[in-house]
């Protein structure tokens, strides 16, 4: 543990405690309960513990498997950043941060920082300070594989279009790419994605990184295609508190991740498998408009 730990890790010292006495009465109750190797008795993160919202629907970004482990490159930036302000792979507590809840998980203090597929924009500049940029996507939209009625993004006015709620996708939508879409609000994109399928929804929109990462899933094979439209920059930042020291600190882990390779290892490890071709790494502080 180095000095530069957070110092809300300290604070929530108290909550851990109180999960672990529960545990400790769960054990009376189930043997089972009391056998760490079923993961079942939570571990005492104690105060090197760190809490960081991802996602936990979408594929090569952010994942929660069914067996509980954490995948994709939000994961593997927010795992190099936490051990670059002292804390080990073990001390992230990952909580699912929804398109809509980010500003209000980390204005509550609920999340130390949230790494998920967070666009840095003014709206949430207001509310929240950004580090980064670490990725620059672009939004896109994932249409069914036989549809050759949508080939430009105006082609969206008056089809029914799904999308996230509190999203830029979904608000770059009523602004400006197709104001006459019927918009299909939705608060994870697992249920636009069945709705695709099934025909009750044409097209889904969001990040092109996002959509890429559902396409190449074994279930959709040859069932969806990306139109390929660059509708928007998405610049992903790493969001923290308003005022806080976290933001210089995750500047310098970032700039480090990109100079020693890791930066490019986790793009060809999580982007790889679905061929999606993302943009170089961004300059830190330098938001694509
Ligand atoms: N990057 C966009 C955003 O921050 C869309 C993806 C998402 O909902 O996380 O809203």
């Amino acid at each position: 543990m180095n000095a530069t730990r957070t110092g809300r890790a300290t604070v929530r010292t108290g909550r851990a405690t109180v999960a672990v006495a529960a545990a400790v009465v769960l054990s009376f109750t189930s043997a089972g309960f009391a056998n760490g190797a079923t993961g079942a008795v939570p571990r005492d993160h104690g105060e090197d513990e760190i809490t960081v919202g991802i996602k936990y629907d979408q594929p090569g970004i952010g994942l929660k498997t069914p067996d509980g482990t954490y995948t994709g490159f939000d994961v593997d930036v927010a795992t190099y950043i936490a051990k670059e302000l002292g804390h080990d792979p073990s001390d992230i507590v990952w909580k699912e941060a929804k398109s809509a809840d980010r500003e209000t998980l980390l204005q509550r203090g609920d999340v130390d920082f949230i790494a998920a597929s967070y666009s840095i924009n003014d709206e949430r500049a207001k509310k929240v300070d950004f580090a980064g940029p670490y990725l620059l996507a672009h939004q896109d939209v994932l249409i069914r594989a036989d549809d050759d009625s949508i080939k430009q993004p105006s082609d969206l006015n008056n089809k029914k279009l799904c999308s996230v709620t509190g999203s830029t996708s979904a608000q770059n939508v009523k602004d400006k790419i197709a104001p006459d879409a019927q918009l299909q609000e939705y608060g994870g994109y697992s249920e636009c994605l069945t709705g695709l399928e099934n025909g009750v929804i044409d097209a889904l929109t969001t990040d092109d990184s996002i959509l890429a990462g559902y396409a190449a899933q074994s279930q959709f094979k040859d069932k969806f295609k990306l139109a390929g439209f660059k509708m928007s920059n998405e610049n992903y930042g790493i969001g923290v508190q308003k005022g806080s020291e976290l933001k210089a600190k995750i500047n310098t882990a970032l700039e480090k991740m990109v100079a020693d390779g890791s930066w490019d290892a986790a793009v060809k490890k999580n982007f790889g498998p679905a061929n999606y071709q993302n943009e170089p790494a961004p300059e830190i502080g330098v938001v694509v408009k």
